[in-house]
């Protein structure tokens, strides 16, 4: 009677074992376990089973169930450390750096050129003792024409390609605004430069851009004078350009100022010699200058009998073209980092 019984156990056992193998997961396993050794598992109806047999027989049945019972709960111990060391492993793969790969290389950010320089030119002159001034870029025609002695129909206008807004008023068209807004503020004596963008209706090509930028420059105090203006260009200039300079002033004309110089510097690639670059003639224009138009003074209100002054206004991007042998301006502009980080 107890050997069919006995039979049954040690198959039940093969056949428990055999799937507890097979489990590849600790939720297969916990499936085992329920599906065999759970209160209602296969081996507790087996338990239940004992008492239809002989009283002889129960106690070596009861016995053997609870032998096969404790061998299965061991090995499904082990099995499941096994199982939670090989998941813990996938996972830790999973989540490994292969630290002999080669790097991704991050690149290194940095100012753009245009940046670079005009902190270079801020720098050289808060050395020489001027303060940086600042104006709106969006301005009114009193501002940018009017105040600088350039009224309506004046032909200068016409060299100005203006951008007028909808809504009135202007994009300005040079940092000169700047130095009428501050005289509005403050009396002299003065020393300020004016750094910003301004904007002009020019198609872009070489040497043209409806943006770029300019430094204005602007002194007034008591008996300033051309040796002064002079004096503080080539001072600003030997340091930007990092070397001795031939610096000549060429009369020229501008509105706002009286007497007005164009400033010129021995032509940097051939040395004076005369090449492609300066046209033959030894020479670059650099910047315009000039004494301050006494009608600028009158207009803000400060003395021109007791009061002198020098202004200049140079753009950014053509300093810094001649500087670093740059031929086309849109190349500021188009943000190719193989241009960008070849200029410093
Ligand atoms: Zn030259």
């Amino acid at each position: 009677m107890v050997e069919p019984f006995v039979e049954g156990i040690e198959r039940l056992e093969r056949e428990a074992a055999s799937e507890l193998a097979a489990a590849a997961s600790v939720a297969a396993l916990e499936a085992w376990r329920v599906r065999f050794l759970g209160k209602n598992g296969i081996l507790t109806e087996q338990l239940k089973r004992i008492g239809t047999l002989g009283t002889d027989e129960r106690p070596r049945a009861g016995q053997l169930v609870n032998q096969v019972k404790k061998r299965l709960e061991d090995a499904q111990a082990l099995r499941r450390a096994a199982l939670a060391l090989a998941e813990e492993e996938a996972r830790a793969a999973a989540e490994a750096v292969d630290v002999t790969l080669p790097g991704r290389g991050a690149g290194v950010a940095a100012l753009h050129p245009l940046s670079v320089a005009l902190r270079r030119i801020e720098d050289i002159f808060t050395g020489l003792g001027f303060l940086l001034a600042d104006g709106p870029e969006v301005e009114d025609e009193f501002h940018n024409f009017e105040a600088l002695n350039i009224p309506a129909h004046h032909p200068a206008r016409a060299m100005h390609d203006t951008f007028y807004l909808e809504t009135g008023g202007l994009l300005r068209t040079h940092t000169s605004t700047v130095q009428i807004r501050f005289m509005e503020q403050h009396r002299p004596p003065f020393q300020i430069i004016a750094p910003g963008r301004v904007y002009r209706s020019d198609a872009p090509d070489p040497t043209h851009s409806p943006v770029f930028h300019q430094v204005e420059g602007l002194v007034v105090g008591e008996e300033v004078h051309m040796g002064h203006l002079k004096a503080t260009l080539t001072a600003f200039l030997e340091a930007f350009f990092g070397r001795r300079l031939a610096v000549r002033l060429r009369p020229s004309y501008f509105p706002f100022t009286e007497p007005s110089a164009e400033v010129d510097i021995g032509c940097l690639l051939c040395q004076g010699v005369g090449c492609r670059v300066c046209k033959g003639t030894g020479y670059v224009e650099v910047l315009g200058c000039g004494l301050v138009h006494p009608a600028v003074l009158t207009r803000v209100d400060i003395d021109p009998e007791r009061y002198s002054g020098f202004a200049f206004g140079m753009g950014v991007e053509r300093l810094l073209m001649l500087k670093e042998g740059v031929a086309d301006v849109r190349l500021f502009y188009e943000n190719d980092v193989r241009f960008l980080s070849s200029i410093r």
